[in-house]
């Protein structure tokens, strides 16, 4: 059988717009991988008579409730105390665990415990407590007339490692079912085309499922499955994502990588290569993508951010007489961007941008949204000429550094570099 959830995060600074509401997103995205629907969010303010309505109708409607927030030794901190007199709980000390809190202040603060630490190893009667280890407040979880109720701390680094350590294994106790799931990771083709192509093996899979997920020209397509076993559900998964790999083709530029930019790695590294950059619009984000990665220093080798015209020339070499009559904006210049950057660092390949961000056309009208993307190889010097329309300034820089990697996988896996 499935759970449903709702999580209901507390504090007064979520509803003023003072902080995100990660921990939501941490604990649904965490929810989906052990088979917890999650089907409500609820955000309440550090107000016991309003979080009591909040749980009251959470509890008619899940059968898992699990909180974040509000379990702190300060006077605004009133979920547990909150919770147990909705589940008709009593608090009761854990002698353990003031014991534990108290050798947390004298390590870590180097200070005797406040005496309002103490209620903080008051927990329900009866409960499974979860551990803190990078915190004081203890959380927990008990079952109450069907309902299972967590409570998870407020500071995301807390909740996240007590939600890996303590609530996951709970959450999965209490199914027989196990959830495994592969990403399969493309770029180029739409949501919508994909959908398309898709849409008659998606529309008859329930398990394995599919699902897309899409970001800016990237789609992560989530096989799915549910199964007695890990090895039962990866045996489901195994010649569906065979199948839609093989169907997608060069579209696929990796299974369950978070990005592009791990896939160019992972094929610099097996093919014994180096790469440089030679970025304009985008600002130094293709460098700082893969110098993001640990290892990046035995394939990247550096790279130019030359936003001036004066700097594509004197430091890229781009020749005055192409920047004058192309402009800094063409196919041209891209080219002579790479080729500087593989010159000047040495390295096997580099991978050049220039374009237009926007909100403004460049000063020889090429409008928002015109971007190139330069290659300069041992086998000679490609460009992929995008258009990407009117769109935000940074999204097109986001697309941009996008293509760059891409151009750089394609070469790399002996594809044509112009998209389909
Ligand atoms: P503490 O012991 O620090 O008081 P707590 O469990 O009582 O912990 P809160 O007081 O509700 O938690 O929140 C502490 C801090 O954690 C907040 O100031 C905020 O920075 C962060 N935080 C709380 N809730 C969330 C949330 N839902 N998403 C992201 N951050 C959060
Ligand atoms: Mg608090």
């Amino acid at each position: 059988m499935s759970h449903t959830a709702e999580i209901i995060a507390v504090g007064t600074e979520l509803l003023l717009g003072n902080i995100v509401n990660t921990n939501a997103r941490d604990i649904s995205q965490a929810l989906s991988a052990v088979g917890v629907n999650v089907f409500w969010h609820t955000v309440v303010g550090d107000n016991p008579a309003r979080l009591r309505d909040a749980l009251d109708i959470a509890r008619k409607r899940a059968d898992v409730i699990i909180t974040t927030g509000g379990l702190g030794p300060t006077y605004d901190d009133l979920t547990k105390q909150t919770i147990c007199e909705t589940f008709g709980k009593p608090l009761v000390l854990h002698r353990d665990i003031l014991d534990g809190i108290r050798v947390f202040f004298e390590k870590n603060v180097h200070m005797k415990m406040p005496s309002n630490n103490v209620q903080q190893a008051e927990l329900p009667e009866g409960c499974t407590v979860f551990d803190n280890p990078v915190g004081t407040a203890p959380g927990c979880a008990f079952e109450a007339g069907g309902v299972h109720v967590l409570m998870l701390p407020g500071p995301p680094f807390e909740m996240l490692t007590m939600l890996r350590r303590c609530a996951l294994p709970y959450l999965r106790g209490l199914s027989s079912e196990v959830i495994v799931s592969h990403d399969i990771m493309t770029f180029g083709l739409g949501e919508s085309p994909m959908e398309e192509l898709l849409r008659e093996k998606m529309s008859h899979m329930e398990n394995p499922s599919l699902a897309t997920y899409a970001k800016p020209s990237e789609v992560r397509l989530r096989a799915t499955a549910k199964a007695a076993s890990q090895a039962e559900a990866e045996a489901m998964l195994a010649p569906v994502v065979k199948e839609v790999t093989a169907f997608l083709g060069d579209y696929v530029y990796g299974i369950d990588i978070p990005g592009l930019e791990n896939a160019c790695m992972a094929l610099l590294k097996e093919r014994g290569r180096t790469f440089a950059t030679a970025e304009s619009c985008t600002g130094g984000r293709v460098a700082e993508r893969i110098t993001a990665l640990p290892g990046a220093s035995a394939v990247y080798r550096g790279g130019v951010v030359s936003y001036w015209t004066s700097v594509k020339a004197d430091v890229l070499g781009v020749p005055r007489e192409t920047l004058d009559t192309y402009g800094a904006v063409s196919e041209q210049t891209a080219k002579a961007m790479a080729e500087g950057a593989r010159r000047i660092t040495g390295a096997d390949i580099a991978v050049s941008v220039t374009g237009v961000a926007g909100p403004d056309p460049d000063e020889r009208g090429v409008p928002v949204g015109i971007v190139y993307i330069g290659l300069a190889t041992p086998e000679g010097t490609f460009c992929r000429p995008c258009d990407f329309g009117r769109r935000r300034r940074d999204r097109i820089q986001d697309l941009s550094s996008n293509h760059a990697f891409d151009v750089l996988r394609r070469y790399l896996t002996g594809l044509p570099i112009l998209l389909p």
